[in-house]
């Protein structure tokens, strides 16, 4: 049988050579730096004229993810993953000539997370067949939870979550490695920076990480990030036969994993004219996004905003955006937008949106709102903008009933994610206290 793999690169250059998907997603972090990304894409404009707007998200999942994980991934097992996978399914909603608002927290935490962390656990699941692996993440409270449902259960899967000092909630206790199940949750004293660093190094740590297949679930994933362009495509196949005009996206953009997985939908032939990257007062790469003048990115310190996860002060996903631009700095320059939207102006805009349409977006919702609006008013813009919004609005009940005065209540799976749930180790942010940590959860007396 001729097996030809999609390849990932990395974005440091070619000092890595080219690896089929499933090591990129298994190894994660290339040994010499950089980030993975596709060598090369699938040409989906074909099946995008085809695909009906009554084409459902399993069923698009099902047709896309076998071109783009060529090799690895059979229609067969795809369909039957996507299936098992997407019980929950974006939402666009129309809300008028100009705007739609695609949601995207119908899934178990409410999160857009959800949609590329699920797809990952079912890949890998899928890809390890008897092997095993290890899969270790950093993240604060909510994106923990995100992980460990997607992976709970999942066969042969054993996942680490880091939590910087900070609380932890919506574990349970039985789902924990030494109770019998498949999760490690370990708070380290210190920030979420020393957490990710600590995650380069065990991945780095060739005996350890092969001792235990370590890869990671962060949004550095290639196998988290990629599938996120699903959604992308899912609107423009309801919205093609609806608009006649320009075409946009309106991101709410933190660690750009969003917008990087807009850009993949475009290069595999999506009809856009362009995305723009909503951020709140924390932008540390909006001057680079504008003047295209990549630089060294410092990371600079960050003022707490409404929107918190848009509070980054350097994107994960940095190096990938900068490929982008080294490839095709002039498209990439008519391609990409960015919009700062200070707190006051995301407040108001909840309270418009509510207003106006009887919807009530989350603040980093309202952030691309806020930039959306901006832009087609400043460009007589007479085309079609969707906007992403993130996170289930009742998540920011506080800033919801601030900014419209409505009381939204949590629905019921939401809630049980905020009960305070304990790690099974407190250690320092050091990799020696990381990896007897993990081992002693192995250890049976
Ligand atoms: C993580 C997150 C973002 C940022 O997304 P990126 O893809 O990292 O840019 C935006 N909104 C919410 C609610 C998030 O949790």
């Amino acid at each position: 049988m001729l097996f030809c793999s999609t390849v990932y690169k990395n974005t440091a250059g070619d000092k890595t050579p080219a690896v089929p998907f499933k090591e990129a997603i298994l190894q994660c972090l290339p040994e010499e730096g950089g980030l993975f990304i596709p060598k090369s894409v699938p040409d989906l404009r074909h099946l995008l004229l085809h695909m009906g707007e009554e084409t459902s998200y399993p069923e698009l999942v099902a047709a896309v993810s076998p071109l783009l994980f060529e090799g690895d991934l059979n229609p067969s097992s795809a369909s039957r993953m996507a299936e098992g996978a997407f019980t929950f399914e974006p939402e666009l909603l129309r809300l008028d000539r100009n705007f739609s608002v695609l949601t995207l927290y119908g899934g178990p935490t409410g999160v857009f997370k959800d949609f590329g962390i699920t797809f990952l656990a079912a890949l890998l699941e899928e890809l390890l067949k008897n092997d095993t692996a290890m899969v270790v993440s950093a993240s604060r409270g909510k994106t923990g939870v995100s992980i460990a449902k997607a992976f709970q259960n999942r066969r042969n899967i054993v996942t680490t979550l880091l939590y910087p000092d900070e609380n932890i909630y919506g574990l349970d206790r039985e789902s924990y490695v030494p109770e019998g199940g498949n999760v490690i949750p370990i708070r380290v004293k210190g920030t979420l920076d020393d957490c990710q660093r600590l995650i380069g190094e065990l991945i780095r740590d060739r005996s350890f990480s092969e001792r235990y297949k370590v890869t990671s679930a962060n949004a550095i994933n290639p196998g988290r990030l990629l599938p996120q362009a699903f959604y992308f495509l899912y609107s423009f196949i309801r919205l093609k036969k609806h608009i006649t005009g320009e075409l946009l996206f309106s991101i709410p953009s933190g660690n750009l994993g969003n917008l990087i997985a807009g850009l993949y939908a475009w290069k595999f032939g999506m009809p856009v004219n362009g995305y723009i990257a909503a951020m709140n007062i924390n932008n540390p790469s909006g001057d680079f996004i504008k003047s295209g003048n990549f630089e060294d990115l410092k990371s600079s310190p960050i003022v707490p905003t409404v929107s918190s996860a848009l509070d980054i002060s350097r994107p994960a996903n940095y190096e990938r955006l900068v490929s982008f631009y080294k490839e095709s700095p002039a498209v990439m320059k008519n391609m990409v937008y960015t919009e700062t939207v200070d707190d006051a102006r995301t407040l108001g805009t909840m309270e418009r949106v509510w207003k106006k349409y009887r919807l009530h977006l989350d603040p980093h919702g309202a952030v691309a709102f806020a930039a959306a609006e901006k832009m087609a008013a400043e460009r007589n813009f007479d085309g079609h903008i969707v906007i992403l919004a993130t996170v289930h609005p009742a998540k920011y009940a506080e800033e919801t009933r601030k900014a419209t005065g409505q009381r939204l209540e949590l629905p019921d799976r939401l809630a049980s994610l905020n009960r305070p749930a304990e790690p099974v180790a407190e250690i320092k942010p050091a990799l020696e206290g990381l990896e007897s940590a993990i081992a002693s959860c192995f250890y049976t007396p």
